[in-house]
């Protein structure tokens, strides 16, 4: 059976990032990887500039001076300064011609005739004062196609007047539930029956991981309405399916995908939980088929579609980013496959420490309530104790 990492890996091969798309300049960017080199169209600052309130002054005079004009910011100057000449200036206010650095307000004193006096040691050339062209060149390249847009990434494309940037969008994830016994969260199940809860999960997981989801209607096990909802999904960047994918009667997921045209390239996995777990493609459309059990659509999700979201998404790193963490607490624990337990992850000064946490298997989504991240346990019956390092994966970080 495919091990985790190969499973990963086949699915990286067919995961490209999607064609870049130009949007405009908006919060809407944010974490958004950019598709372009972006260069600056001015000089920053744009003119040599004032860094402090005071008096803008030739660094070569000192004791008391004549004061000529006050400039603001957004004004230009427009008296240049003569031998023991100064100009009162703005934070963020053009140097006059002939000043070279500024004395901040509080080391000077306004006299009763006009003049001001300097009351601190000669300022340096320079001091408090940002040469225009200091931060960039018009011309330079200051944003490098591959960057993720932060913040401060969209604040500097507002100031080299990016009024709308190329980058990858987010991919589109239709989401379809799958199971005769599955009803809505308003209704109260009756016998046999279960609530929905891995259409809402998994949407979340989508816009956890930079995805926009899309969820469908539940679909029933019933081969032709399937592939009616199969279809509509298909339509998006990636189809997730949940349930069905086992070797159950009613599992109908990778027959039905296999009529429309879907072409599988795994089917099953060595882990716990998730092990039916699905991988196909039709054209540029990837297609999971997660097992319906909460915790393992959950698992498989963080493994096998959060990877290939963030190659979608343009980003040089798939993941997942798996951690070393020294276990906390002894524990015994028997499975016969590489299992992925609910487990918590701390950060300490010493590094990643982690503890399993209690869990009733791949149907109990509440055990994961305490839960952060996902253990690895190897095959065995093991008594696993505490201070030995275990691989972790982290289940939290938003994209
Ligand atoms: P399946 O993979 O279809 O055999 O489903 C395995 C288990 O997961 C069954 O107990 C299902 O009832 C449950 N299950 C399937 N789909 C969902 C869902 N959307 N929400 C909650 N549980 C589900
Ligand atoms: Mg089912």
């Amino acid at each position: 059976m495919l091990a985790v990492a190969d499973a990963q890996q086949l699915i990286l091969r067919y995961a490209e990032p999607l064609t870049p798309r130009h949007v405009p300049l908006s919060a809407t960017l944010l974490g958004l990887v950019l598709a372009e080199d972006v260069a600056s169209d001015l000089d920053m600052p744009p003119y040599d500039k004032a860094l402090m309130d005071g008096y803008a002054v030739r660094s070569a005079d000192v004791g008391v001076l004549g004061v000529v004009e006050e400039i603001v910011a957004g004004q230009t100057p427009r008296l240049a300064l003569g031998p023991g000449q100064a100009s009162r200036i703005m934070t963020g206010a053009p140097m006059p011609v002939g000043a070279d650095a500024v004395v901040p307000v509080e080391l000077t004193k306004l006299l009763d005739d006009g003049r001001v006096a300097i009351q601190a040691r000669p300022p340096r050339p320079g001091q408090h004062v940002l040469y225009q062209g200091r931060e960039m060149r018009r011309g330079d390249t200051v944003l490098a196609s591959g960057a993720v847009l932060r913040p401060q990434e969209i604040g500097l494309l507002a100031t080299v007047g990016r009024a709308s940037v190329a980058v990858i969008p987010r991919p589109t994830v239709a989401v379809l539930p799958t199971g005769d016994e599955l009803v809505d969260v308003a209704v109260t199940p009756g016998a046999g029956q279960i609530r929905n809860s891995n259409g809402p999960m998994l949407a979340a997981q989508v816009s956890r991981a930079g995805g926009l989801p899309h969820p469908l209607a539940v679909a029933r096990d019933d081969a032709d309405r399937l592939r009616a909802l199969v279809e509509e999904g298909l339509q998006a960047d990636v189809l997730i399916l949940s349930g069905g994918v086992s070797a159950g009667k009613r599992d109908l997921v990778p027959d039905v995908l296999h009529a429309a045209g879907v072409v599988a390239h795994f089917h099953k996995v060595e882990m716990k939980p998730g092990k039916p777990v699905y991988f196909g493609t039709r054209d540029r459309t990837l297609i999971f088929g997660l097992p319906g059990n909460p915790v393992s659509s959950l698992v498989c999700f963080e493994l096998f579609v959060r990877p290939a979201l963030r190659r979608l998404r343009g980003h040089a790193a798939a993941g997942p980013r798996l951690v070393d963490a020294l276990l906390l607490e002894d524990f015994a624990y028997k499975t016969d496959r590489p299992t992925y337990h609910p487990a918590r992850l701390e950060t300490t000064a010493q590094g990643y420490r982690v503890r399993a946490v209690p869990w009733f298997g791949s149907a109990d989504l509440r055990g994961l309530l305490q839960a952060n991240a996902a253990v690895v346990l190897p095959p065995g019956d093991l008594l696993h104790r505490a201070g030995l390092a275990f691989p972790v994966l982290p289940f939290e970080e938003s994209e």
